[in-house]
């Protein structure tokens, strides 16, 4: 039997990654056990095996058919995941590529992790901006807080989709500057 599948969304910089790490740990000290795995770490994984890239941050700008093969397996390993316990993966609505922007979650992928929630984080574009400039670590893409915002809307969008072609509910949580234990609180109280 597949266990719950909770789907963590936002656009690059916003602090998904940051906030899942947080809310998880408050959940283990109450006894509730989530794995979560980062999808973009499991395309990694394959994407480098066959020498296709050398950094996370080149995924998105290989060819849209090639990025949509290595989804596809991830989704695959991702599902057998969630046959051992609650899971939740941590990726995004859309992909921003030099294409256009690309479903995170096709309806093959949807099929293979029948998510029940979907959430996305998000905050203004400002504050993505400035985060990302301060992140060094990462080869994140230059925007504008208009791009960023268009992003986010798109992300909005497909997500909502998702939730029509799944049932899932979609959840909106807002990661704020200075306000992360709020988001922390929030995200707790969608897990349990
Ligand atoms: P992240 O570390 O979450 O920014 O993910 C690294 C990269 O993995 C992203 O820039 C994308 O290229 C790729 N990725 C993550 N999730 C998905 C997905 N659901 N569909 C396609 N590509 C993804
Ligand atoms: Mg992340």
């Amino acid at each position: 039997m597949k266990n719950k599948v909770v789907i963590i969304t936002g656009v690059p910089g916003v602090g998904s990654t940051t906030l899942t790490k947080k809310a998880i740990e408050k959940l283990e000290k109450e006894g509730i056990h989530y794995e979560v795995v980062n999808f973009g770490t499991v395309m990694f994984e394959v994407a480098k095996s066959e020498n296709l890239v050398e950094d996370r941050d080149q995924l998105r700008k290989l060819d849209p058919d090639t990025q949509k093969r290595i989804q596809k397996m991830a989704a695959r390993k991702i599902a057998q995941m969630a046959m051992e316990k609650p899971i939740i993966v941590d990726t995004h609505s859309t992909v921003r590529t030099p294409k256009g922007y690309l479903a995170g979650l096709p309806k093959w992928v949807l099929e293979e992790l029948k998510p029940n929630i979907i959430v996305l984080v998000e905050t203004t574009g400002d504050e993505i901006l400035m985060r990302r400039l301060g992140d060094n670590s990462r080869r994140r893409d230059l925007e504008t807080t208009g791009s960023i915002e268009e992003h986010q809307f798109m992300n909005r969008c497909a997500a909502m989709t998702y939730g029509v072609l799944t049932g899932a509910t979609v959840k909106i949580i807002k990661n704020r500057d200075n306000l992360l234990d709020e988001a922390v609180e929030e995200l707790v109280s969608v897990l349990k």
